[in-house]
């Protein structure tokens, strides 16, 4: 189907990249962007990072205001998609419907709000306006306390401390970034933000926002004129399942990133997808993971090519001096090998699932392309080499 019209609702990094790679891939018809955020499409990793640094939120734009009338992709920003209706391939905005040959679901996700009381005294940090705020926030001195010691909370609080904020991470799970990474890993980076000089509580989650600060599930309170809630996110699947298509954590799709529908894909922050290694549906939060959905999703709808999605997922996080990267995908329980300071292998068995590093972006390429192959090394070959990836 190279002509007919592809709306997309969504226009962050996956549904611009889907927009972008539907006419690399050759597709001729129109294409509609729909986001509801204002403003040109940008990417959010830096907004935990540099921005809060810079304030130069021109940056961040994805493609310049031009580059939408060059390839006849017509942005509908500020604009909210309300509903589909599948049986008359419709998308409902306000009182206006869009019609669609094929449609992409590229919603992304939203702060999970738990059911803290006063929880709504936190700042979020997910869209550029939330960032504003924070930056505003940040210049004066505080008293911060993050709830949540996932990536955000972390970045942020990194950023923070080098301003000579206070800085308390609190977090309900006993280690850093326990859903992503390796029990050694969360370790390095417990003592990296203890030496910049934030507080750790792990194991020890907020369970009140007062006025005064923060109250620790051990009954003390963390005083703090500034709470960020990071406490993870949910994914935005409503307009999928108003429609009639299954929703589990996301919006379940199969290996060729399709929904129940055939007319609808779905990708990124919002999809659930089967992992290409073992089949088990996964939700990635991951630029790697919005980038290639949407360009094998391109490829489909423009060469009608069945092949299941492949990608190697990494992700990367900058943490103070520290840039952690990730390639493949790791289940909690998996092993671990530690080599050297920087790089932990991880195995199912006797299959290497993922590979941290910091600070060795060499080794992370090497690992994606070792996680690639058909047959990647075993466990058994890579002990062989002393674990040394550069080797295999
Ligand atoms: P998004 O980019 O979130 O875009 C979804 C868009 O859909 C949003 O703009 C939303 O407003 C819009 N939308 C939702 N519903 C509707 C509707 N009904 N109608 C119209 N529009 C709608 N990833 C990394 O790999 N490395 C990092 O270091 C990293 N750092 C991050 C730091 C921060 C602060 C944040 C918030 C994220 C970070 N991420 C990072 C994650 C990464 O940004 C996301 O995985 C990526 O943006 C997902 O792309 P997406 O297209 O699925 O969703």
């Amino acid at each position: 189907m190279t002509a007919g019209h592809v709306v997309i609702i969504g226009a962050g990094q996956g549904g611009l990249q889907a927009a972008m790679s539907l006419r690399q891939e050759g597709h001729a018809g129109p294409i509609t962007l729909i986001g509801a955020e204002e403003g040109l499409p940008y990417q959010r990793p830096p907004l935990s990072k540099e921005y809060l640094k810079t304030g130069e939120a021109e940056k961040l734009a994805l493609r310049p205001a031009g580059f939408f009338d060059k390839k006849e992709i017509t942005l509908r920003t500020g604009t909210r998609a309300d509903a589909i209706d599948r049986a008359a391939r419709l998308v409902r905005l306000g009182g206006e419907a869009l019609a669609y040959d094929h449609l992409i679901l590229a919603t992304g996700t939203r702060n999970l709000v738990p059911p803290i009381p006063g929880v709504e005294r936190a700042l979020g940090l997910r869209t550029l306006d939330d960032a504003r705020a924070l930056r505003e926030a940040l210049a004066a001195p505080r008293r911060i306390a993050v709830i949540g010691g996932g990536f955000i909370g972390l970045e942020f609080a990194a950023v923070a401390r080098t301003f000579g904020h206070e800085v308390t991470v609190a977090e309900m799970a006993p280690r850093l970034m326990a859903r992503v990474v390796s029990p050694e890993m969360s370790a390095r980076f417990a003592r990296l933000h203890r030496d910049l000089g934030t507080t750790l509580e792990l194991g020890n989650g907020v369970t009140k926002v007062t006025a005064e600060g923060v109250v620790l599930a051990d009954g003390r309170t963390v005083a703090a004129d500034l709470v960020l809630l990071a406490a993870g996110v949910r994914p935005n699947t409503e307009l999928a399942e108003a429609a009639g298509l299954p929703v589990a954590n996301g919006i379940v799709v199969d290996a060729q990133l399709r929904t129940a529908d055939p007319h609808i894909h779905a990708l990124g922050d919002c999809a659930v997808f089967p992992d290409p290694q073992t089949g088990r549906p996964v939700r990635l939060e991951s630029v790697q993971a919005a980038t290639d959905h949407a360009r094998a999703i391109a490829k489909t709808i423009v060469g009608g090519t069945d092949e299941p999605y492949a990608g190697v997922p990494w992700f990367w996080s900058d943490q103070a001096e520290w840039k952690l990267q990730i390639a493949g995908l790791a289940a909690p329980g998996d092993e671990s090998v530690t080599v050297g300071d920087s790089t932990v292998l991880r195995f199912a068995g006797d299959r290497l699932t993922a590979v941290e590093t910091i600070n060795d972006a060499k080794m992370h390429m090497r690992a994606r392309k070792l996680l690639a192959q058909d047959a990647p090394p075993t466990r058994d070959m890579l002990a062989a080499e002393n674990y040394d990836l550069t080797i295999a």
